[in-house]
């Protein structure tokens, strides 16, 4: 394990893209940007190797960027990716980089309008993300020039000659000046890519960024999948289902930091952040009240906990997947000290799943899966919580005053509703007790039965879509019972559902991006007509 890291200005980056870096909340360079950037910067080809999620989009596009010449007036880099979702977040990513460098990318793939593309060509870009295809297409019209691109880059090549673009890809290459930088991303290297590699490189440097075997402490460790909307949410969940005294949540990002410890915050945790952003003072502060336990959650950045010293953590949650195993080990080597047993938690979305694979093929071990609380989970735990609470409070003893009370009120009153009532009475004075839902919010009237909100979905019979779609979906996500779900009126193109005006603000929060049937929905309060 390396323990001097570099930073981005170590490898030489100039100040804009080191502020765009910065405002983006990246602290240091991943290992294939570590490697492979200060390569590119040189000129040189290279074939970086690593897994998804590793930072490569940086990798190639900082280079990208700094090598650019603003007195060009054509397209100076061209990325190729095998979907348009890459495509799109590819650009977005170059755009964020090249904030401060002036620079346009634009994504160009097949679905969009190829005359608004054309346009945008026709203006002027510096750099392209497209898919083969369409990249061939503008090619053919003349719309788009590429005798003079400087650098191309072929991104995610072994999912690129899989969906059979290869021959698209030769062909387009052929477009481009034999001078040019070639840069090939791929996580596997089968010999189509080696054959690629040899015709239209030259003396590539090979980066494999293949992480060591290591072994770490005994720690349970569990995964959680969720959506990438519900992160917050669901870790909420899990705080409240697991016995956490003290936890540490890493996040990839400052950013990620400061908008989970405001979203946590929110919702009544004790969670405060800690990032390089932050002076020595303020750290120290966040770090004594996270001693003293005034703090059970500290949220982090990977570079922000190094080095600190802290003792008896019994949760280590990894709200982003670590971008290496070696991380992973690092971050979940904060628990489980001294002969103590702790739990590594790692949120994921279904796209990382191949990254959670890697981690526990280096380490060698088991990440157990385990379903999301639902809110009835949640309640469930809580009650129960509420019980142990007061049969400890009874063995306690020390009770004479109160039991004088209680023999007057039993003479008087039903022993079951008296306790209820006591129960009630506890579980009111103790935040800890009610469950952690948002707060009621009035919709006015949506136009359902009293005691109802109804909710309007953006899909109906044309999606095929049936009541009891609506009910389990509803009932999964938002983790209510099917049957407090009201009236349900299908429509070609939408829907109407009722809920109760209590769980309502839930449904909408857990809901929001979610699918029914494989598709994207949107819920939003109905409006009266
Ligand atoms: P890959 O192409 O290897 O699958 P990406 O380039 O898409 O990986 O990066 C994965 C995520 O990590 C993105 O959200 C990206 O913004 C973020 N990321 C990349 N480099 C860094 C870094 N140095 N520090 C923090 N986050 C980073
Ligand atoms: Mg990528």
């Amino acid at each position: 394990m390396t323990e001097t890291k570099l930073t981005f200005r170590d490898l030489g980056l100039s100040d804009k893209v080191l502020k765009a870096l910065d405002d983006m909340g990246f602290e240091e360079p991943s290992p294939i940007q570590e490697h492979a950037i200060p390569k590119l910067l040189e000129g040189k080809d290279v074939i970086g190797q690593a897994q998804t999620g590793t930072g490569k989009t940086a990798a190639f596009a900082v280079p990208i960027i700094e090598r650019l010449d603003p007195k060009v007036r054509s397209v100076q880099a061209m990325v190729l990716c095998p979907t348009r979702e890459l495509a799109v977040q590819v650009a977005e990513e170059v755009q964020k980089i090249g904030k401060y460098a002036r620079l346009k990318a634009i994504a160009i793939y097949g679905g969009q309008s190829i005359e608004r593309q054309i346009r945008s060509l026709h203006f002027g870009v510096d750099v392209v993300i497209g898919t083969p295809g369409r990249v061939m297409d503008h090619m053919r019209r003349g719309t788009l020039n590429i005798s003079g691109v400087k650098v191309v880059v072929l991104d995610e090549a072994d999912e690129m000659l899989d969906m059979g673009f290869v021959e698209d890809i030769e062909f387009i290459l052929t477009g481009t000046p034999a001078e040019r930088q070639t840069l090939l991303f791929s996580a596997t290297m089968p010999d189509e890519i080696k054959r690629l590699a040899r015709r239209y490189m030259r003396e590539p440097v090979h980066i494999q960024v293949s992480p060591q075997q290591m072994t770490v402490p005994q720690i349970e460790q569990f995964f959680y999948e969720t959506r990438p909307a519900f992160k917050t949410e669901a870790l909420c969940r899990i705080l409240d289902m697991e016995d956490v005294d003290r936890g540490i949540c890493f996040c990839r990002t400052k950013k990620g930091v400061d908008e989970l410890v405001e979203g946590l915050q929110a919702r009544g945790y004790l969670a405060e952040g800690i990032h390089g952003d932050m002076n020595q003072a303020q750290r120290t502060r966040v770090m004594n009240r996270f001693k003293e336990g005034g703090v059970e959650l500290l949220v982090a950045t990977d570079v922000a906990a190094r080095g600190l010293d802290i003792q008896d953590v019994t949760h280590v949650f990894n709200f982003d997947i670590p971008q290496d195993p070696e991380s992973y080990v690092h971050r979940i080597g904060r628990t489980g000290r001294a002969g103590r047993t702790g739990t590594a938690i790692t949120l994921i979305s279904a796209r990382e799943f191949g990254q959670l694979r890697l981690i526990e093929r280096v380490m060698k071990t088991r990440i157990q899966r385990r379903p999301l609380p639902s809110v009835m989970d949640v309640a469930e735990k809580q009650r129960e919580q509420l019980k142990e609470k007061l049969i400890k409070v009874m063995d306690e003893g020390q009770l004479a005053m109160y039991k004088e009370m209680a023999d007057e009120l039993l003479d008087e009153y039903d022993p079951e509703l008296l306790l209820a009532a006591a129960l009630k009475m506890i579980s009111g004075d103790d935040k800890s007790a009610t469950p952690n839902q948002p707060a009621a919010v009035d919709f006015g009237d949506t136009g359902a039965e009293p005691g109802m909100v109804r909710l309007f979905i953006n899909v109906g019979r044309q999606q095929m879509i049936q009541p009891a779609d609506i009910v389990r979906s509803i009932a999964s996500q938002a983790g209510i019972p099917g049957n407090i779900i009201g009236l349900i009126n299908i429509y070609d193109r939408f829907t109407f559902v009722e809920v109760p005006k209590d769980v309502a603000q839930q449904v909408i929060q857990a809901m929001q991006e979610s699918t029914i049937k494989g598709r994207t929905i949107s819920i939003e309060p109905a409006k009266r007509r």
